[in-house]
C-alpha cells in the first residue's frame, strides 16, 4: 500500500530495540497481533454518527494497533451518562451499528474491544427519563449537577444488572467483538461505583468490605464467562485512585483488589481516578504520569496489564514493558493524534510520528456534544465525513504551483498537505522561524509541547523536493502578483486587540493613554510589564492564565478579573479548568470573578461587577488585554482589491485561511490548512452540504 508519505520510500527496517512492542501478547481466548492497545475513548460521535465513529477505526486498524476499543457502549437504557455521544447496546437494534464498528477494527487485524457501561450514578438519564440505579442513595455526580437522585439499588436491582450484562455480553460478541471491558475507571462506571466506599454504603453482602464490595465484579465477570468466555475475553478497566484518600477507592485498596482476584479477568486495565486526573494535559502532566500508581499492581497477576500515559515516545514504551510496568501500551490521545503510531515504529519512521501536544481539544467534543476534532490530526472524524485520511490524500489535478503566505499552523498543514498531493509549493514567511503563533506560545509556561505542531510539519516539509520555504519573507501584494503562481493561501495569522473588545465589551472602552496596556502579543515578543498587573480575561480558554503565571514568575503581582465566573472558564471543555484556578491561586494571584472591565484610567483599572453593574476601582501599575484578536488581513484585502489583476498574473485563486480569516483555537488553523489543500482542484460543491451525514431513520 502507499501509505501517501513523503518519508517512506519504500518499508524501512525496524529498530530491534523495538522489538518488544511487536510481540504477539495472548488474552484469554484471543491474541493481540503487538502490544499497542487502542483504549476506548470517546469522539463525540456515538450512536448519533455511527459510520464516522467506524471509519475513524478503521484506520487504527490500518495504523498498526493490535487492539481497538470502542467508546464506552451503554449497556441499558436504565442508565444513560449523555443524550447523545456515546454508543448503546440496549437492544438488537443497536447491533448493525457495532458490527460494523467492529469489521473496521478487525478490517487490517486489530482485535476488536467493547467497553460496556452502565453508569450508575453518573447517568441523569435525561433521554430515557429511567430512575438511575446506584448502590446507595446518590445525587447524579455529573460534570453539570443535574437535579436528579440515583436510587439505592435493591437485590432484584442487582440481579436485573447482572441480567442485563448478560443481555449486552451475547450482543457484543454476536457483533463480532474480541475483548468485552467492563468499564469502572474515571468515577464513570457502576463497578467503581460498588467499589468505592464513598458511593457504596451499603449494609448488606455487597457493601462495606473490600471483598463485599468487589462482589458485583466477580459476578460481572463470571457471568460473561458463562455467557461468552469460550471465544470472548473479558477485561476490566478500573480506577488507579480515586483521589478521595481511604474513604474512596484508593490505590492501595486497588492493589489489595488485584492481590485477592489476581486471575480474575483475561485483562487489568488501569486508568487514574478521574478523568481530569486520568487525560490530564501537557501543561499539567508529563508522558508517563501514572507510573508509580500502576508500578507493581502487574507482579500482583498473571494477567496481562494495560496502562496509559500519554506514550508517544517508543523508548518510553520499550521502558513501561521492560521494566514490568505492563504489557500493553494503552493509547487514546497518542491514536487520536497519529493513528498510525504503531506502524511508523514498525517501519523504522520514528520521524514521521505525529505526536499528541496533550492540549485536550480532542475532549471537548465529548464536552460540548460535538464531533471531536485533533489540533495535530486534522483528519480525526472527517475519514467517512469528508473523506480524509490521516497520511493519504488525493494526488494534484494539475501542475499549478501554490504560494502558501505565512507558516503558522495554517500555512504548514496546507503547505504539508499540498506537498503531499504533489503541488509545487513556495511557503513564505515573514520571520526567521516557521510556526507562528505555535512557536511563540510554546515558550509560555507549560505550552512547550505545543511546538510538536510545528515540529510534524516543519519535518515532513523539509524532506520534500517540492515544497520551498522562504523565511524572512514578507510578501506583499505586489511581490505576489509578480511571482505568478496559480493559487495563493494568505494564513497570515491574527493579533490581539488591544481596545478591551471582546464578549464583554462589544465595542471598545475608554482608556487613558497613560496607562500602560499590554497584549499577549506584547508578553510574547519579551515586552513585560511590572509592578502590580491587572490581567484581563474576556478570552476565557488559556491564554489569560498562561500570562498571569508567566508575570507571577517575573515578580508582578497579578490582579485577574474575567467577566465570567470561573477563572479560564472554557477550560473545562479540555478538564484544565479546576487545575488552572488551583494553579493560579496558589501562585497568589488575586483571582477576582464576574469583573468585566468598565474603563481604564492612569494607574487603576474600573471593574464592572457582571451582576450588580456596580463598578470598583482597582489600582495597578499595568494592564494586559486577553481579549478579542482581530485577523491579519491586509495582505489578503490588497490583493482582493486588486482581483481584476490576477488572471494577468496568471493567478487562478487567493483564498484566505486559519486566523487570517477568522481567529480560533490552533486545532482550527490546522484544519483550515487541511481542507484548503483537500479542496484546491476540487469540483465546484455548489448547494450540496460539503460533508455525509446519517439521518435518523423514519419509524411509524
Ligand atoms: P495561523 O494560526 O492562521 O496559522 P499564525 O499567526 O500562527 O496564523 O501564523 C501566521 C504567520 O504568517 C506568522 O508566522 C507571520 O509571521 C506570517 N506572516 C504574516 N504576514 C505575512 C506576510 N505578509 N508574508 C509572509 N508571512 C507573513
Ligand atoms: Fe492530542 Fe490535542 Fe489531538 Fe487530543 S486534540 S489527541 S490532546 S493533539
Amino acid at each position: 500500500m502507499d501509505d501517501g508519505s513523503a518519508a517512506t520510500a519504500g518499508r524501512r527496517l525496524r529498530d530491534p530495540r523495538y522489538d518488544i512492542l511487536f510481540e504477539p501478547v495472548r488474552i484469554g481466548p484471543v491474541t493481540a497481533r503487538n502490544r499497542f492497545y487502542q483504549v476506548p475513548h470517546c469522539n463525540g460521535g456515538g450512536y448519533r454518527d455511527p459510520s464516522a465513529a467506524a471509519e475513524m477505526r478503521r484506520v487504527k486498524s490500518e495504523g498498526g494497533w493490535g487492539v481497538i476499543f470502542t467508546e464506552q457502549v451503554e449497556i441499558h437504557h436504565s442508565s444513560e451518562i449523555t443524550p447523545f455521544i456515546e454508543l448503546r447496546i440496549w437492544d438488537d437494534e443497536d447491533l448493525p451499528a457495532l458490527a460494523k464498528m467492529a469489521d473496521a477494527m478487525h478490517s487490517h487485524g486489530a482485535l476488536a474491544g467493547i467497553e460496556l457501561a452502565y453508569s450508575g450514578a453518573n447517568g441523569p438519564n435525561l433521554y430515557t427519563r429511567e430512575v438511575p440505579l446506584a448502590p446507595s442513595h446518590t445525587p447524579i455526580l455529573t460534570f453539570t449537577s443535574d437535579p436528579v437522585q440515583a436510587r439505592a439499588m435493591d437485590k432484584q436491582d442487582i440481579r436485573n444488572l447482572r441480567h442485563w450484562h448478560r443481555l449486552a455480553y451475547r450482543r457484543a460478541k454476536r457483533a463480532g467483538y474480541d475483548i468485552l471491558c467492563l468499564y469502572g475507571a474515571h468515577g464513570f462506571g457502576i463497578i467503581q461505583h460498588f467499589l468505592s466506599p464513598r458511593t457504596n454504603q451499603r449494609g448488606d453482602e455487597y457493601g462495606g468490605s473490600l471483598e463485599n464490595r468487589a462482589r458485583l465484579l466477580r459476578e460481572l465477570i463470571s457471568d460473561a464467562r458463562d455467557e461468552v468466555g469460550d471465544s470472548c475475553a473479558i477485561a476490566v478497566r478500573l480506577s488507579l485512585d480515586e483521589l478521595a484518600g481511604d474513604a474512596g477507592f484508593s490505590n492501595s485498596q486497588l492493589r489489595d483488589l488485584v492481590a485477592m482476584h489476581a486471575d480474575l479477568p483475561d485483562l487489568w486495565d488501569f486508568a487514574h481516578g478521574t478523568w481530569e486526573a486520568c487525560s490530564g494535559t501537557s501543561r499539567f502532566k508529563p508522558e508517563a504520569a501514572q507510573e508509580d500508581l500502576i508500578r507493581g499492581l502487574k507482579q500482583l497477576t498473571s494477567k496481562p496489564v494495560v496502562g496509559v500515559g500519554r506514550f508517544t515516545s517508543p523508548d518510553q514504551m520499550v521502558r513501561q514493558v521492560r521494566q514490568g510496568l505492563m504489557d500493553f501500551i494503552g493509547a487514546a490521545r497518542p491514536s487520536i493524534a497519529d493513528p498510525f503510531l504503531p506502524r511508523k515504529i514498525d517501519e523504522g519512521r520514528i520521524e514521521d510520528i505525529r505526536e499528541c501536544i496533550g492540549c485536550n481539544i480532542c475532549v471537548t467534543g465529548d464536552m460540548t456534544m460535538s464531533l471531536s476534532r485533533c489540533t495535530q490530526n486534522s483528519s480525526f472524524m472527517e475519514e467517512w465525513r469528508k473523506g480524509w485520511h490521516p497520511e493519504r490524500i488525493r494526488p494534484k489535478q494539475s501542475d499549478a504551483r501554490v504560494l502558501v503566505v505565512g507558516a503558522g499552523p495554517a500555512g504548514l498543514s496546507a503547505a504539508h498537505k499540498l506537498g503531499l498531493r504533489g503541488y509545487e509549493v513556495a511557503l513564505a514567511e515573514a520571520t526567521a522561524e516557521l510556526g507562528g503563533r505555535v512557536s511563540r506560545e510554546s515558550r509560555l509556561p507549560g505550552l512547550n509541547a505545543w511546538a510538536r505542531v510545528r515540529d510534524y510539519r516543519q519535518g515532513q516539509i523539509a524532506r520534500m523536493a517540492n515544497v520551498g520555504v522562504y523565511r524572512d519573507s514578507r510578501l506583499s501584494a505586489d511581490d505576489i502578483l509578480g511571482f505568478g503562481f496559480s493559487h495563493v493561501a494568505i494564513a497570515t495569522g491574527a493579533r490581539w486587540r488591544r481596545d478591551g473588545v471582546a464578549r464583554h465589551n462589544l465595542l471598545p472602552i475608554a482608556i487613558d493613554p497613560a496607562m500602560p496596556v499590554f497584549t499577549p502579543d506584547d508578553i510574547m515578543a519579551g515586552k513585560l510589564p511590572a509592578g502590580v498587573v491587572a490581567v484581563y480575561d474576556d478570552d476565557h480558554y488559556y491564554m489569560g492564565s498562561v500570562i498571569a503565571e508567566l508575570l507571577i514568575s517575573k515578580g508582578c503581582k497579578v490582579i485577574f478579573l474575567t467577566p465570567s465566573s470561573r477563572a479560564a472558564e472554557w477550560s473545562f471543555n479540555t478538564l484544565e479548568q479546576a487545575a488552572i484556578q488551583a494553579r493560579l491561586l496558589e501562585a497568589g494571584a488575586d483571582v477576582r470573578v464576574t469583573r468585566g472591565l468598565a474603563s481604564v484610567e492612569s494607574g487603576a483599572v474600573t471593574a464592572r461587577c457582571t451582576y450588580t453593574g456596580r463598578l470598583e476601582r482597582l489600582a495597578c501599575d499595568a494592564v494586559v488585554m486577553v481579549t478579542a484578536r482581530l485577523p491579519e488581513d491586509g495582505l489578503y484585502l490588497a490583493l482582493t482589491e486588486r482581483r481584476e489583476e490576477w488572471a494577468g498574473h496568471g493567478i487562478q485563486s487567493v483564498k484566505v485561511i486559519g486566523d487570517a480569516n477568522a481567529p480560533a483555537a490552533i486545532a482550527w488553523a490546522t484544519y483550515a490548512g487541511h481542507r484548503y489543500a483537500e479542496e484546491l482542484d476540487a469540483e465546484a460543491m455548489g448547494d450540496a452540504l460539503p460533508f455525509r451525514r446519517e439521518i435518523a431513520r423514519l419509524k411509524d
